[in-house]
């Protein structure tokens, strides 16, 4: 893990709103960092930035931002992906903890990916400023892995 981190952003749509104040907020940090999003939260982010700042001396384009298919569509999948290739350095996630959603089955995929790979998850907006108040934020950090190479040598009964 580098000192300039990727960081994905997902954001449900009870919790947009959340999002787009945390990084409008933490514009610096933003600056400093990149980031992968989900379809939707991209979109709107890019927009509340651009108009954020649009009298302004920083420009959007100094934002570095990824955008991925909408969750519900396969974004939450592509995360995923991502995060097992070790694209990804923590994630701030902003679920919706009063409604069940369509892909619930693609976040709790998500969730566990990034359990496995043990990055930093923020699930609300206290934790993700935890996180980005960490000094490992500034530093290099390699996530520890369990070895799960006794699973790849099981044996398969066939
Ligand atoms: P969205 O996806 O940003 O495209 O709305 C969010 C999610 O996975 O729930």
């Amino acid at each position: 893990m580098n000192s300039k981190k990727t960081i994905a952003l997902v954001a449900h749509d009870n919790r947009k709103s959340d999002i787009i104040e945390w990084i409008v907020e933490n514009y610096q940090l933003a600056l400093k960092n990149k980031f992968v999003c989900t379809g939707t939260t991209g979109k709107l982010v890019e927009s509340a930035l651009t108009e954020k700042f649009k009298n302004e001396k920083i420009e959007y384009s100094n934002f570095n931002f990824t955008m991925l298919k909408s969750g519900p569509l396969g974004g939450d999948q592509q995360l995923g992906a991502m995060i097992s290739e070790g694209l990804i350095d923590f994630m701030i996630f902003l679920w919706d903890p009063m409604e069940v959603q369509a892909h619930d089955v693609d976040v709790k995929a998500l969730f566990r990916i990034a359990t496995l790979y043990n990055i930093p998850i923020a699930i609300n907006r206290s934790s993700a400023d935890f996180i980005v108040s960490s000094h490992l934020m500034s530093e290099k950090y390699e996530p520890i892995l369990k070895d799960y190479s006794f699973y790849l040598k099981r044996d398969v009964n066939l």
